[in-house]
């Protein structure tokens, strides 16, 4: 069963990684997708190619941080795509240090980019998702906005942000069926991930309950349910997908 049938779809920062794993995802559930990314124009077109065949797909070059951009990207996908059903605010960054050595550039940039960009396109798509009378919008944020960090103060202040945030427009857009909800991925393994020390990165699969590292399929499944009408009344949501690192 397609789960995703007739629904567009804007994925913020979908070259690689967990944004990519939603758009293969959504794709194969029947979601016409809109994706931005940052630099990657290789890597977006790659995409492109990759999921044509499936369903409608194009790539915009949109920095997620600046709020013009969000409103003429929201713009450009209603007047391709028809509408929006579905919004996943998933690009985001680290510049990670200890507070003493943190510049205040790293930590503008990490705010700016992690957490300004969800309430540009979140803003942006409001009206036309208002209009519409329905629509779902899930944030990424991260078991470290949830619980903090060690040297990504920056990091677990914008994901602690997404939630505050999330939850606020629950509240504010609920009686418009317009909902929000947010996903707090763990140690989830990618190609960046594939650099690291491989004897760190088992430790860190050994302290997981589930034994190992998530995948951007098992964030992308979480994705699903919440942006298909499986979760119509689920809103405010903040769902730990995490491998059982983090239980309350
Ligand atoms: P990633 O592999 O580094 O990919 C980031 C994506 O965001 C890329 O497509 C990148 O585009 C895009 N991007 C970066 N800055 C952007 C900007 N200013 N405007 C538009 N797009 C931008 O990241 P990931 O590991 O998949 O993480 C995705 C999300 O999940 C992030 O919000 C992250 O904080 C969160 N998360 C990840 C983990 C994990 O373990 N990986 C855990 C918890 C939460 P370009 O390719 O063009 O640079």
């Amino acid at each position: 069963m397609k789960l995703l049938e007739g629904k567009t779809a804007i994925i913020t920062g979908a070259t690689r990684g967990i944004g990519k794993g939603i758009a293969q995802v959504f794709a194969r559930h029947g979601a016409n997708i809109a994706f931005t990314y940052a630099s990657s124009a290789a890597k977006a077109e790659e995409l492109e190619k990759e999921l044509t065949p499936l369903v409608k797909i194009k790539g915009y070059l949109s920095d997620a941080s600046d709020y013009e951009s969000a409103q003429k990207l929201t713009d450009e996908v209603i007047k391709e795509f028809g509408k929006i059903d579905i919004v996943v605010n998933n690009a985001g960054i680290t510049r990670d240090n200890l507070l003493l050595r943190m510049s205040k550039e790293d930590w503008d940039e990490v705010i700016r980019i992690n957490l300004d960009s969800v309430f540009n396109l979140t803003k942006a798509v409001t009206k036309p998702m208002m209009k519409q009378r329905k629509g779902s919008i899930i944030n990424m944020s991260s078991v470290v906005g949830v619980k903090g960090n060690a040297g990504q103060a920056n990091y677990a202040a914008s994901k602690a942000g997404i939630i505050g945030f999330s939850k606020s427009v629950a509240l504010e857009l609920g009686s418009r069926n317009i909902r929000c909800n947010v996903i707090a991925p763990g140690f989830i393994e990618t190609e960046m991930t594939e650099v690291l020390d491989q004897k760190t990165v088992q430790e860190w699969r050994d302290n997981i309950p589930l034994k190992r590292g998530g995948t951007p399929e098992d964030i992308a499944n979480a994705c699903l349910y919440l942006a298909s009408d499986l979760s119509d009344y689920v809103t405010g949501h903040v769902l730990n997908v995490n491998g059982g690192m983090l239980t309350y």
